[in-house]
């Protein structure tokens, strides 16, 4: 399997090439050449699989040559043995139509886990294969984080650089990075949003001063690996509900659109998904680009749902690309100009495109709130603010009623749990497996948000490529 770039001017590469290079050099993101596509015979077939033997099965096609039929199926059954739950992404019922997709069964109890238990693996086996090091420089919202410490701590090649903004991520998603202590654990809080963060990380990328002495490599959404790894899911539960037979529609809590993307790869793959329903808090840039067509980003404003605060959502340019014909010259244009003016207007044919299968819905903090409220009332379950934003989506989908509806459930409430208490009157408490982590000792550096002072951090500790 080939990979190209959305901007059409970096080398193609092979899977393990993508998993580590993260960004593409012109600037853009790596998509598979081609769409796999599974038979209905062959997805029939996937039903009543253990986790990890669909996974190597929905991810081998994109793994190609670079693991074999048995090293994929044993790095999926060490990443989901991990799972305190032995389905790994059970589906839970609300009510006749409405289903939950539980994915915060990993060990720092988001979805994110799913995907980076699998990359903090393939990292270790590639980089081991090459004797070389990898300088990991990211930045989270809050669960990506954790998710990617946890999946890399103490692992031998890596150096992990994560980069959250300061004050804006919840007690218990800031505690998750900062009390884990590993040599090659760094965390910095920077004074600024998310979207500073995330554009100091791909400034770096871009920075010849870095790249020519360290391997940086991603684990923001922008690695196609962790894509690959949440395409499994949509296949998973689908297939639990009657696919290839019968049709399932998905509301996906979305941020940086990564997530939901999976679920567009599901459909390409050939899974029989009416729609996916793109749900975003008051940050709406997506509901508002999907519904209007005007991708312009204004101000983050922080919401109960951080992870979703984000106005410029990296994985939406994957979108763009395939739905407007792949045309890399001509994204890479539209996207100078919306990194010059912070707005763009969607072409017909991306509009068009993407209309055929997403719609989107926006959920301010009142909204959340009666989701949270409506879980709880109908169906006894205890949700997060995130999923309670894809909740009140997947209630409000004008969706076929006679196709079932699953709401990913993307973070365990007690993550949250003031937002919570607030909207149920009623404390979530953490899972045993997270241990004593308000007990234990943080460790972070506080930076400005300044490029030349984080460039400065990580260059003076980072390991060389090789
Ligand atoms: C990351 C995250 C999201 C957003 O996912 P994207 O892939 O960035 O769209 C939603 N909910 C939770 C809890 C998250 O951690």
């Amino acid at each position: 399997m080939e990979y190209v770039s959305t901007r059409g001017s970096a080398s193609a590469l092979d899977f393990e090439g993508v998993t580590l290079a993260g960004l593409a050099s012109d600037g853009g993101l790596y998509l598979p050449n081609e769409w796999p596509r599974f038979s209905e015979a062959e997805i029939a077939a996937m039903a009543g699989l253990p986790y990890a033997e669909l996974a190597a099965k929905v991810m081998a096609p994109f793994v190609g040559d670079s693991l074999t039929q048995d090293e994929l199926l044993d790095l999926c059954r060490q990443a989901y043995g991990r799972f305190a739950h032995d389905a790994v992404t059970p589906l839970v019922q609300l009510d006749e139509r409405q289903w939950l997709l539980e994915l915060f069964h990993g060990p720092t109890l988001a979805f994110k886990d799913v995907a980076l238990q699998l990359l903090g693996l393939l990292f270790e086996t590639f980089l081991s294969r090459r004797k070389s090091n990898l300088t990991i420089v990211g930045a989270t919202s809050g669960d990506t984080g954790s998710a990617a410490i946890d999946a890399v701590a103490g692992r031998e090649g890596v150096d992990i650089f994560m980069l959250h903004p300061s004050g804006r991520v919840s007690d218990v998603q800031r505690r998750q990075m900062t009390t884990v202590r590993a040599p090659n654990v760094h965390n910095i809080a920077i004074t600024g949003s998310f979207d500073d963060a995330q554009a100091m990380v791909k400034r770096m990328f871009a920075d010849e001063s870095m790249t020519s002495r360290f391997n940086i490599g991603a684990v923001n959404s922008i690695n196609w690996a962790r894509l690959m790894a949440q395409v499994v899911y949509y296949f998973a539960s689908a297939v639990q509900l009657g696919a290839p037979h019968r049709q399932v529609a998905f509301s996906v809590p979305t941020g940086n659109f990564g997530d939901v993307f999976a679920g567009y790869v599901a459909h390409k793959m050939g899974l029989p998904i009416a729609k996916l329903v793109v749900a975003t808090n008051v940050n709406d840039i997506l509901h508002r680009a999907l519904s209007q067509g005007d991708y312009s980003a204004g101000e983050v404003t922080p919401t109960a749902a951080p992870s979703m605060d984000i106005q410029v959502s990296s994985n939406f340019e994957r979108l763009l690309f395939d739905c407007g014909g792949r045309d890399g010259k001509a994204l890479a244009e539209q996207m100078r100009g919306f990194e010059a003016s912070k707005a763009m207007r969607l072409t017909n044919a991306q509009r068009e495109g993407a209309s055929q299968l997403f719609t989107s819905a926006r959920a301010d903090q009142n909204e959340m709130a009666q989701a949270l409220r409506w879980a709880f009332d109908h169906a006894g379950q205890v949700i997060d603010p995130h999923t309670a934003i894809g909740l009140h989506a997947a209630l409000e989908a004008d969706v076929d009623p006679s196709i079932p509806m699953v709401t990913l459930a993307t973070a365990h409430p007690a993550k949250f749990s003031d937002a919570v208490e607030r909207a149920i009157g009623m404390r979530p408490s953490l899972p045993s497996r997270i241990g004593d982590l308000f007990a234990r000792e943080e460790a972070l550096v506080e930076l400005p948000g300044e490029y030349e002072a984080v460039r400065d951090f990580v260059s003076e500790r980072a390991t060389p490529a090789a």
